[in-house]
C-alpha cells in the first residue's frame, strides 16, 4: 500500500525526541511521501531542512494566517527565497481563520493573496487553511481565479459544507481530509467526502494534531494516515488499497512529484 500524507507539521516540538522513529514507522506503514508544512519563516526553514535530510519528506513554505501579525519585515522575502528550493512542492499554509482572532482579518486576507501570487509565479500549488470563514475563503478564491484562471491548490483538513467543497472544486482545487473524518459524530463530513470527485481527493494527518480514531486524543503522526484512508474507503465503497493508490496518485499530480 502506497500512502501520501499531504499535510503534517514534522518540524514541531512534539517530534523533537523521536522524529527518526516517527519517519521509520511512516515508512513501515507504506507512507512514501510526507509534506511538512511551514507556519512561520522559522518553521518553513525547518521544514526545508527536514526535506533535504529525508527522501520521505517534502516541504511547503509560508506563514499561517494566525502567525501573520507576528511576521517581521523581511519575512515574506525569506519565504519567497525558500520557496525556490527544489524540495519545496507547495506554498503555505495560508488561508483565513476567524476562530483564533490573533491576527486582524484584513491582514490575513492580504497575506492569503500574497501566497496565491507566489504559487502562481513559481507554478507550485498553495495550501489553504480555513476555519470558521467559508464564505470569505470562497470569495477570496473566486477573485484569485478571476485574476489567474484555474487555481492549483488544496483545501487542507477540510471540514466545510458540501456547497463550499463544490465551489472550491469548481475553481480547480483538491480537497484533503484529515483524522476528523474518522470521528464518530462527523457524518456530514463523511457525506462531503463521498461526493468529492475521485481525482480531487487527498488525505493528510495534520500531525501532531487531531489524531484519527483509534488514536484520538494522542499525538498524531504520519503512519496514522492509514486510518483516514480506511475510513474514506468505507465511505466511498472502495478497498483501502484503492483509496491509497488513488489519493497518492492525486497528490503526486498536484505536487508534481515523480510518477504522476
Ligand atoms: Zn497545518
Amino acid at each position: 500500500m502506497e500512502l501520501f500524507d499531504t499535510h503534517c507539521h514534522l518540524d514541531e516540538e512534539a517530534f523533537a525526541d523521536d522524529r527518526e522513529q516517527v519517519l521509520q514507522r511512516a515508512a513501515d506503514a507504506g507512507v512514501r511521501h510526507i509534506v511538512s508544512v511551514g507556519t512561520t519563516v522559522e518553521s518553513s526553514r525547518a521544514c526545508v531542512a527536514l526535506a533535504q535530510q529525508s527522501p520521505l519528506v517534502l516541504a511547503a513554505v509560508g506563514v499561517q494566517p494566525n502567525y501573520v501579525s507576528a511576521a517581521l519585515p523581511g519575512d515574506w522575502e525569506q519565504i519567497e527565497q525558500l520557496a525556490t528550493d527544489p524540495r519545496v512542492v507547495a506554498i503555505g499554509e495560508t488561508g483565513l481563520d476567524r476562530y483564533w482572532d490573533s491576527t486582524p482579518f484584513h491582514l490575513q486576507q492580504q497575506w492569503f493573496v500574497r501566497h496565491i501570487e507566489l504559487s502562481q509565479r513559481l507554478g507550485k500549488p498553495f495550501i489553504v487553511h480555513m476555519r470558521e470563514c467559508e464564505a470569505e475563503v470562497t470569495e477570496a478564491l473566486r477573485s484569485a481565479a478571476e485574476r489567474f484562471g484555474t487555481l492549483r491548490g488544496v483545501m487542507h483538513s477540510f471540514t466545510g459544507t458540501i456547497e463550499t467543497a463544490e465551489a472550491c472544486l469548481e475553481l480547480g482545487l483538491y480537497i484533503s481530509f484529515a483524522g476528523m473524518l474518522t470521528f464518530k459524530k462527523n457524518h456530514a463530513l463523511r457525506e462531503v467526502a463521498a461526493a468529492v470527485p475521485a481525482e480531487r481527493l487527498l488525505v493528510e494527518t495534520d500531525a501532531p494534531y487531531l489524531a484519527p480514531t483509534p488514536h484520538r486524543g494522542k499525538r498524531n503522526e504520519p503512519a496514522f494516515v492509514k486510518h483516514t484512508v480506511a475510513c474514506l474507503a468505507d465511505v466511498r465503497r472502495m478497498s483501502p488499497e484503492e483509496v491509497a493508490e488513488l489519493t497518492s496518485r492525486n497528490a503526486r499530480r498536484l505536487f508534481g512529484v515523480g510518477g504522476a
